[in-house]
C-alpha cells in the first residue's frame, strides 16, 4: 500500500510541475512578456495545460485511487494521507469529466480573448470582445453540461472554485445580505460624501511601492520566498511554497490604488506561504476555496489595513514618507478617506459597503446569461439598467461598464464572482473568532503595528491545512460555526457608525455577536 501511495504522490507531483510551469508562463505574460509574444503563449499555455490534464486523468491514478480506497478507509478522515486520497479522488473525479481536447480549447480561446480584452477596453469598444464573449458563454455552457444532473447550470462552474457550494445557496446568503446592505448603503451615501482628495495628489511611483512592501513583510509576508511585481491587473501566483508572487499596479495620481492591491494580495500570498511545507507538489497545497482565498486578501486588506487601530501606529511612518502632500492631513481626515463609502463605477476600487453590490449585479447575469434569459448581444444594456437600478448612475461607457472586469475576458462566465462576497462575509467571521481566542490583537496592532498573533492564528486553524478540508469545513472548524453574515453586518455597523451617522452605530450590535460567538474563548 505504502508504494501505491508513493506512486500515486510522484505522479500528482509531475502534475503540479506542469501547472506550476504554465503558471509561470501566464505570470510572465501578465508582466514582462511583450505583446508580440501574445499568439505563441496563447499556444504555450494551452500545450502545457494539456499535459497536465493528461497526466492527471490518465485511468493509472483512477486504478490507483481504487486500488487504496480500503487504506484511506483505515484511517482517520483526518489524517494527511486520507486526505490526500480523497482531495485527489474528489479532482480526477470532475477532471475525468472533461476532455482534455476541450480544456486546450478553451486555454487557447481564453488567452486570445484576453489579448484582444486589453485592446478593446481603453478603445472602449464592446463589439470587439463581442464574438470572443459569446464563444465563451459557449463553453461555459458545454463546461457545465460535462456535469450532467445538475440542480443549475451554474452549480459545476461554482463548484470548480468553490466546492459544496450551489447556485441557489448563493442566491439566498447574497439576497439576506442585500437586505442589510441597502439600508446602511442609502444611509451613508444621503450624507456629506468624505473628502478623499489627499489621495488624488502627486505620488511617486517607487515610494509607493516600497511602503506597500514593507507592510506586507510585517504582515509576515516571506520575501525570501515571495516577490513583487507590476502588473495591469493585480494578481497572486504560486509555483511552490517557496515561489509565491505578488503583483501590483500604480497610480501615480492616488494613493489608494497601490497601496491597498498589494494588501490584498498580500492576504492571498500569506495564505499560500502558511501552507504545510510537507504537502508540496500535492493538491493538498493550495488554498480550499476562493471564498477562503479571498476572505485572507479581504481580512489583510480591509479589517486590519483600513482600520483606525492600523492607521493609529503606520500613519506616522506614511507622512514621512510622504510629508509634502500628507504632512498637514490628520489622522482622522486620512481614514475617512481610505474608507469613502460612495456610489461609484469600477468594482476592484469599490469600497467595502457597496462593493457587494458589484458582485451581485455580475452574479445575476451570469445566472441570466447561463440560464439563456439573457443574450451577449444584450449584456451591455442589461448592465447599465441594473447598474442604474443598484447604484442610481448610468455608466458613461462601456470602458467602465460591462468591460471593466478581466474575468468574462480571461474564464468562463459564472465561475468567479461570488467568491469575492463570500469572501467579504467570511473575512469578519475569521477575524471575530480570532478575536475571540486573543482579545489583544486590535491593541497589538494600534500599539506596536505588531501582527504576529493574528497571523499566527490565521497560519494554526487556517492556513497550514491547505485544502485538506473543504471551505465550510475548514470554516466551522476554526470558527465553530457554518457561514454567516452576522460578523460582517456587525462590523460593517460598528466601523461605519464611526464614520457617518447610523440608526445603530453598531457598537452594542458588535459587543453581543461577540459575547455569542461560538469560536475559542480566550487563552
Ligand atoms: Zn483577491
Amino acid at each position: 500500500m505504502e508504494a501505491k501511495f508513493q506512486e500515486l504522490k510522484t505522479r500528482l507531483l509531475e502534475v503540479n510541475d506542469i501547472s506550476s510551469a504554465a503558471g509561470l508562463l501566464h505570470w510572465d505574460q501578465s508582466t514582462y512578456m511583450p505583446p508580440g509574444g501574445a499568439a505563441a503563449r496563447g499556444r504555450q499555455m494551452a500545450t502545457l495545460s494539456r499535459l497536465s490534464h493528461e497526466k492527471f486523468t490518465d485511468p493509472a491514478i483512477g486504478k490507483l485511487l481504487d486500488a487504496l480506497e480500503p487504506y484511506e478507509k483505515s484511517l482517520p478522515y483526518d489524517s494527511d494521507a486520507a486526505s490526500l486520497i480523497r482531495v485527489t479522488r474528489r479532482k480526477y473525479e470532475r477532471a475525468i469529466k472533461i476532455p482534455a481536447a476541450f480544456t486546450a480549447e478553451v486555454a487557447n480561446h481564453s488567452a486570445e480573448s484576453f489579448q484582444v480584452w486589453t485592446e478593446a477596453r481603453p478603445a472602449n469598444d464592446f463589439a470587439r470582445v463581442r464574438p470572443y464573449l459569446e464563444k465563451t458563454l459557449d463553453y461555459s455552457r458545454q463546461a457545465a453540461n460535462f456535469f450532467p444532473g445538475y440542480d443549475h447550470i451554474a452549480d459545476p462552474l461554482i463548484e470548480a472554485s468553490e466546492y459544496g457550494m450551489k447556485a441557489t445557496e448563493v442566491s439566498r446568503i447574497f439576497a439576506e445580505l442585500r437586505a442589510e446592505l441597502v439600508p446602511i448603503v442609502a444611509a451613508i451615501t444621503s450624507q456629506e460624501p468624505a473628502d478623499d482628495s489627499c489621495l488624488h495628489q502627486y505620488f511617486p511611483e517607487e515610494k509607493q511601492l516600497e511602503f506597500g512592501l514593507e507592510v506586507a513583510k510585517q504582515f509576515g509576508y516571506d520575501m525570501n520566498r515571495g516577490r513583487q511585481d507590476k502588473t495591469h491587473h493585480p494578481f497572486m501566483t504560486k509555483f511552490s511554497l517557496g515561489d509565491v508572487r505578488i503583483t501590483t499596479r500604480t497610480k501615480e495620481n492616488f494613493l489608494g490604488d497601490a497601496l491597498f492591491s498589494t494588501l490584498h494580495e498580500t492576504g492571498h500570498a500569506l495564505y499560500e506561504q502558511g501552507i504545510r511545507m510537507d504537502f508540496e507538489g500535492t493538491p493538498l497545497a493550495r488554498g480550499t476555496s476562493s471564498g477562503v482565498h479571498e476572505s485572507q486578501s479581504r481580512l489583510w486588506e480591509n479589517l486590519v489595513g483600513r482600520s483606525r487601530g492600523f492607521w493609529y501606529h503606520y500613519y506616522p511612518k506614511l507622512q514621512s514618507v510622504f510629508p509634502e502632500q500628507l504632512g498637514a492631513v490628520d489622522r482622522d481626515t486620512f481614514n475617512r478617506a481610505i474608507n469613502k463609502v460612495e456610489c461609484s463605477l469600477i468594482r476592484t476600487n469599490a469600497d467595502e459597503v457597496t462593493y457587494n453590490l458589484h458582485v451581485m449585479l455580475r452574479f445575476d447575469l451570469e445566472l441570466a446569461l447561463l440560464e439563456g434569459k439573457l443574450e451577449i448581444r444584450d449584456l451591455r444594456n442589461a448592465w447599465r439598467e441594473r447598474f442604474e437600478a443598484d447604484f442610481g448612475i448610468v455608466p458613461p461607457d462601456d470602458k467602465d461598464g460591462v468591460l471593466q472586469d478581466v474575468h468574462w475576458y480571461y474564464s468562463l462566465i459564472g465561475g468567479g464572482f461570488q467568491g469575492y462576497t463570500l469572501g467579504n462575509i467570511l473575512a469578519s467571521q475569521f477575524y471575530v473568532s480570532a478575536f475571540k481566542a486573543h482579545p489583544e490583537i486590535p491593541a497589538e496592532i494600534k500599539r506596536e503595528g505588531k501582527f504576529s498573533t493574528l497571523h499566527n492564528w490565521l497560519k494554526e486553524n487556517l492556513y497550514q491545512h491547505g485544502s485538506k478540508y473543504t471551505a465550510p469545513e475548514i470554516v466551522e472548524r476554526a470558527t465553530g460555526s457554518p457561514l454567516s453574515i452576522k460578523p460582517y453586518i456587525a462590523y460593517l455597523k460598528l466601523k461605519y457608525g464611526y464614520f457617518y451617522d447610523l440608526d445603530d452605530d453598531g457598537t452594542q450590535q458588535w459587543e453581543d455577536m461577540v459575547k455569542a460567538w461560538p469560536g475559542q474563548s480566550a487563552s
